[in-house]
């Protein structure tokens, strides 16, 4: 039976990517060797980080000055690096969910954090709407894409001429960015870019150099930036297929028909969802769901068919669509990978479903 892979992360890649993945593990570039077993220094190796970072700026449309490195340690890591290099007194974030929290916990052992506004009195069923960032912060984070609640923040939010810090980890090239705006943007590649084990980090170089601690050499992001991303040894298998999912990006056509791709399958999914009898989406206002983690469950008076309809739809091949524990229901992850077929497969899935 085909399987239609709506994974939250990591997730599903183009099969073509995983292949190519597959053959260089078996043998690199005809040397008779694997990905596996080759210095991270070799002259073979080093094309490979090189074609990745100019694929990811060329796809992002990343202006000059900017470095783009792949580090390990997650987006998680990140949530220590970032103040460790950027916040002197105070920074600003906006809480939106899970990872949002997680951010703010580690600022504030650096510094005084202005949570600007936040959604977790709704269960963060919403993107808080007509908050300001204080002009005297280091930096404003937010998430763009709220991977377990399903909401987003598409459009670059509008905060004077603070500089800003965003996660991207699950909508990284699934809408275009306006790249200059930021300092710093990050992600755990598993959800939309390579599997687990390395995180993307898009740099601008003259914004660091402004706090006073000492940074320790690793969580220092000058370090990556002269090492070229090489200062210790990268993850090498998953740089390798972020290289070949990003050449497989730009085949399609970048970008923009990522956007056009992720907006059609969404609107598929949300409308089905809207015009069911006994299925609700869990995030009210069109604007503010996401296109990626498309999040429903069902409403009260059929609430207890939850478990039977996970169990009809994993028999029909349906994959991951189990709702994250703290919101229940149902999740449909719809990454940049996932054909427009596999929500054609859901939504039929979820009428025969609802006519039985
Ligand atoms: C998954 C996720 C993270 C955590 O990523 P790790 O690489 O596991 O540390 C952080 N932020 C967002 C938005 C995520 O979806």
């Amino acid at each position: 039976m085909k399987k239609h892979n709506f994974n939250a992360g990591p997730s599903i890649l183009p099969r073509e990517v995983i292949e190519q993945t597959a053959q260089a593990v078996l043998d690199f570039n005809g040397s008779g060797l694997s990905l596996l077993e080759i210095s991270h220094r070799a002259k073979d190796f080093k094309p490979v980080v090189d074609e990745a970072e100019a694929l990811f700026k060329e796809l992002l449309d990343i202006p000059e000055g900017y470095s783009v490195l792949f580090l390990g340690g997650g987006a998680s890591l990140q949530f220590c690096m970032v103040p460790y290099n950027y916040l002197n007194k105070k920074a600003a974030y906006l809480n939106t969910g899970t990872w949002a929290k997680k951010a703010i916990k580690e600022a504030k052992a650096f510094g005084e954090v202005d949570v600007v506004a936040s959604s977790a009195e709704a269960n963060f069923n919403y993107i808080p709407k007509g908050w300001t960032v204080p002009q005297d912060v280091d930096y404003f984070h937010y998430t763009s894409n709220n991977t377990i609640f399903g909401t987003e923040i598409r459009k670059t939010p509008e905060v004077g001429n603070v500089r800003m810090i965003c996660d991207m980890s699950s909508d990284i090239f699934s809408h275009p960015v306006e790249v200059e705006k930021y300092d710093l943007i990050y992600g755990g590649a598993q959800k939309n870019l390579a599997p687990a084990g390395v995180t993307f980090v898009v740099v601008k170089n003259d914004s660091l150099h402004k706090v006073d601690r000492v940074i320790p050499t690793m969580l220092d992001y000058q370090t990556h930036i002269d090492g070229g991303s090489m200062f210790n040894t990268p993850p090498v298998l998953p740089i390798y297929t972020a290289l070949m999912n990003l050449r497989w990006l730009k085949a399609q056509g970048g970008v923009p028909e990522m956007a056009r791709r992720a907006k059609e399958r969404a609107d598929l999914l949300y409308s089905a969802i809207e015009d069911s009898k006994i299925f609700v989406p869990t995030i009210a206002d069109p604007e503010d769901r996401s296109y990626m983690n498309i999040c429903f469950v069902m409403k009260e008076e059929y609430k207890e068919l939850e478990p039977e309809f996970m169990t009809f739809a994993t028999e029909r091949g349906m994959v991951g669509i189990k709702g994250h524990r703290s919101v229940g229901g149902f999740r449909a992850s719809c990454y940049n990978a996932l054909p427009l077929e596999s929500v054609k497969a859901l939504v039929a899935c979820m009428k025969e479903f609802e006519n039985k």
